[in-house]
């Protein structure tokens, strides 16, 4: 039972009488109580829907195309409150937030509809035998997974969860329906690493071809970690030895199924400094949002667009400006800029690498810096004409830093404009030259 916000003009749920405020039963005769339920009936061609209106108990009829939309608006985008999560991961990075953040940071979701909708990633703690009967009748194909490792008893470690072990089975109720597994590995160093990592990836082969891809992410290991599990972080030698091990893997996969299936993050390659394998090794990116292959995939797009400059571009224009990224990405934003420069004699760009002081110094991905590092560490520097940073260094909505600083404060503070570059080869050279 869903109430309704809105109706939208001239929508079919307008048209045959839906009002705001009206609360959604069911549709079809099934119940309704989520986004997912309501998007999954609503695409018949004929609807029935039963609605409270006050007190009464109405039906309206609706007839439309298979699969359009009737105009319905719910006040929340999950028509639901968001499944938090069970477990208390000994590598949790939202435990490892400094105090006094604004509260929505400390927010923990693990909600299967929302690795549907959005891709997040969840770990099947929270979810009941008929939470997987519905994803399986419903078809929700690809579900991402937070799997670890397949020990029972070092997952219910790892997630200070008694349950971590056991729902391990879904994974082969789900594998064994056809729907598509993609699997993540955040690793931590003296617990799922080394044979740990071996036995786990070796075990996941056994849900192909259901499982698309795995990917091995390093825990994320802020200064704030006062009270929680000792865990230290991957050293330059230890992340060249993960990339050997799972390339090893994925080597066998290739040559016995023709995908590697399993891929390293580029946070270990950033760390080991190791050349990125080319394009082809990621066979089509399945785990980009994942931070796997997003080097590769930028330097692919931007070589193919600067080959193309002249056409979109004055390339004689003076242009001043400076970029600023984490020490994980500064070497590569460098090579960038200079072949950008080759081409553009009268392009001046600065990249600034920023040390995460907020966070801490093995934290070095861009996406974690903050506003305050920005403005104590670029104040008073020539900056040129606008700064440029990755957009990722922001919020969903874009509109301020993980510790709150506004992006139109940091305007104010370093006295030039701000422009966000999304995490393509194309943006990053319009974000500069455009
Ligand atoms: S599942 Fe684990 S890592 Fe994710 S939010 Fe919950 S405790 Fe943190």
């Amino acid at each position: 039972m869903v109430t309704i916000q809105s109706v939208e003009p001239g929508s079919p749920a307008e048209k045959c009488g839906l009002l705001p405020g009206d609360i959604l039963l069911s549709v079809n005769e099934n119940d309704i109580a989520d986004v997912l339920d309501y998007r999954y009936y609503i695409t018949e061609t004929k609807l029935s829907l039963l609605v409270h209106r006050g007190p009464e108990l109405l039906r309206f009829s609706i007839r439309k195309r298979e699969y359009d939309d009737i105009g319905l608006i719910f006040e929340t985008y999950l028509m639901d409150q968001k499944h938090t999560c069970r477990n208390r991961c000994l590598f949790c990075f939202i435990d490892q937030n400094p105090r006094g953040m604004r509260p929505t940071v400390y927010f923990k979701d693990d909600d299967s509809r929302l690795s549907f909708l959005l891709g997040n990633y969840i770990t099947l703690t929270n979810l009941s035998e008929s939470d997987i009967d519905r994803i399986i009748k419903m078809r929700l194909s690809p579900v991402n997974i937070s799997v670890h490792t397949t020990n029972p008893a070092l997952r219910c470690k790892m997630m200070q969860n008694k349950n971590a072990g056991k729902v391990l089975s879904y994974l082969k109720k789900l594998a064994d329906a056809g729907i598509a597994i993609n699997a993540q590995i955040v690793l931590c160093k003296g617990l799922n690493d080394k044979e740990e990592l071996d036995r786990t990836l070796s075990d996941l082969t056994s849900y192909r071809p259901a499982l698309a891809s795995v990917a091995v992410v390093p825990a994320g290991l802020t200064k704030h970690r006062e009270g929680l599990y000792p865990l230290e972080p991957f050293s330059k030698e230890d992340a060249a030895a993960v990339i050997a091990q799972v390339n090893a893997f994925g080597d066998e996969m290739l040559k016995k199924e023709g995908s590697r299936l399993v891929f390293p993050s580029d946070e270990f390659y950033l760390k080991a400094e190791i050349p990125f394998p080319g394009e082809e090794y990621y066979e089509g990116y399945p785990q980009l949002e994942n931070g796997v292959g997003m080097i590769a995939s930028m330097r692919g797009e931007f070589e193919e667009s600067i080959a193309f400059l002249s056409e979109d571009y004055d390339l004689s224009r003076p242009i001043r400006c400076s970029i600023a990224t984490g020490y994980a990405a500064f070497g590569f934003i460098s090579e960038l800029v200079s072949l950008l420069k080759e081409r553009c004699p009268n392009l001046s760009c600065t990249v600034y690498p920023i040390e995460n002081r907020f966070f801490g110094e093995h934290i070095t991905v861009a996406g974690l810096i903050c506003g305050c590092d920005l403005l104590e560490q670029l104040r008073g520097k020539d900056l040129g004409d606008f700064l440029a940073i990755p957009e990722v260094m922001l919020r969903d909505e874009k509109d301020r830093f993980l510790d709150d600083t506004t992006l139109e404060e940091l305007e104010k503070k370093l006295g030039l404009p701000i422009r966000l570059s999304p995490s393509t080869g194309e943006d990053f050279i319009r974000t500069l030259l455009g």
